[in-house]
């Protein structure tokens, strides 16, 4: 049994064969080109798919199923992409069309919820069927499962965590908000704080880099700056507040935490999980475990491949 999992995004199609234990037997990447319209984008994916059937020497009709993650928000149930502003789609039937060129099944999903997905399945959710997985990069994105289903919720509003409110009256957020998670804790906030900081005249190591990415705050943070320090914890404060908050509200059996500052490691894990336990105070009775997510760039290729599973086993 070999399934197609597809993470599409704004710049590139990553595609992977997943066999039925997760593993991936073939993957690779094209570029995405959403300016050339949608059947272009659609023509790419399927030649892809047929270039990596044909490297494990299968014709594309013997593959089980397709997955596909979206960087947008999706209607799964009619397998519409609502609106996908990277792509340049609006109320856009992808799931019909991309079966009926490629002849397979096909399943979409939202990308945070394919990672989540994939993570739960193959990643640092190994084991648990409920868990909140946080992606912290330019935004900060969510995915929910509960009970091994994904949650959407109303309009997909389920697990948007990176525009759940956290200081009335706070920084202005590009959605029309105020004071949302990700204007406080995004990689791009930390960045925003950094630099708050020094024009305050605040003393650091980075004082004097023109160029200054969330990166290197937590390398600076893990190597003693204090302003790195202090930064990474104010955001940490915000992540784990907002996190015992949703312990709090569906209790997850797990977090994990991914993107590109969870790969620094124990220097944001540690105050996000010691934010975490301020918050709950005496409610918690254990800790939900806070994991670094475990699958990087694949956890996409990867979810949409378990979803292209759990749907082609409905047939
Ligand atoms: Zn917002």
């Amino acid at each position: 049994m070999c399934l197609l999992g597809i993470d599409l995004g704004g710049t590139s199609i990553k595609a992977g064969l997943v066999d039925i234990n997760g593993k991936i037997l073939k993957k690779g990447q094209v570029p995405t080109g959403a300016g050339e319209g949608t059947t272009a984008v659609l023509k790419r994916i399927k030649n892809l798919a047929r270039d990596l059937a044909g490297e494990q020497g299968l014709a594309l009709g013997e593959l089980e199923g397709v997955g596909i993650g979206i960087p947008g928000s999706v209607d799964v149930a009619r397998g519409l992409v609502h609106l996908a502003p990277n792509l340049f789609w609006r109320d856009f039937s992808l799931r019909d069309e991309l079966a009926a060129l490629l002849d397979l099944p096909v399943a979409i999903e939202n990308d945070a919820h394919v990672a989540a997905l994939g993570e739960m399945w193959q990643g640092a959710g190994r084991g648990y069927t409920s868990i909140l997985m946080v992606t912290i990069g330019t935004g900060i994105g969510s995915g929910l499962i509960i009970d091994g289903r994904v949650h959407h919720g109303l309009f997909g509003y389920g697990a948007e965590m990176g525009h759940i409110k956290m200081v009335c009256d706070g920084r202005q957020c590009h959605c029309g908000g105020h004071g949302c998670l990700e204007t406080l804790a995004s990689a791009t906030a930390m960045v925003k704080s950094f630099r708050e900081y020094l024009a305050a005249g605040y003393p650091s190591m980075l004082s004097d880099r023109p160029e200054l990415g969330a990166k290197e705050i937590l390398a600076a943070a893990a190597g003693g700056d204090e302003l790195a320090g202090r930064v990474i914890d104010e955001a940490a404060c915000y992540l784990g507040t907002a996190l015992a908050n949703a312990v709090l509200l569906v209790g997850p059996e797990a977090i994990i935490i991914g993107g590109g500052p969870a790969q620094a490691g124990e220097v944001i894990l540690d105050p996000i999980r010691k934010h975490l336990a301020a918050a709950m105070g005496t409610w918690q009775l254990k800790p939900v475990p806070v994991l670094q997510a475990a699958l990087g760039n694949d956890a996409g290729i990867i979810g949409a491949a378990y979803l292209a599973m759990k749907t082609s086993s409905q047939y």
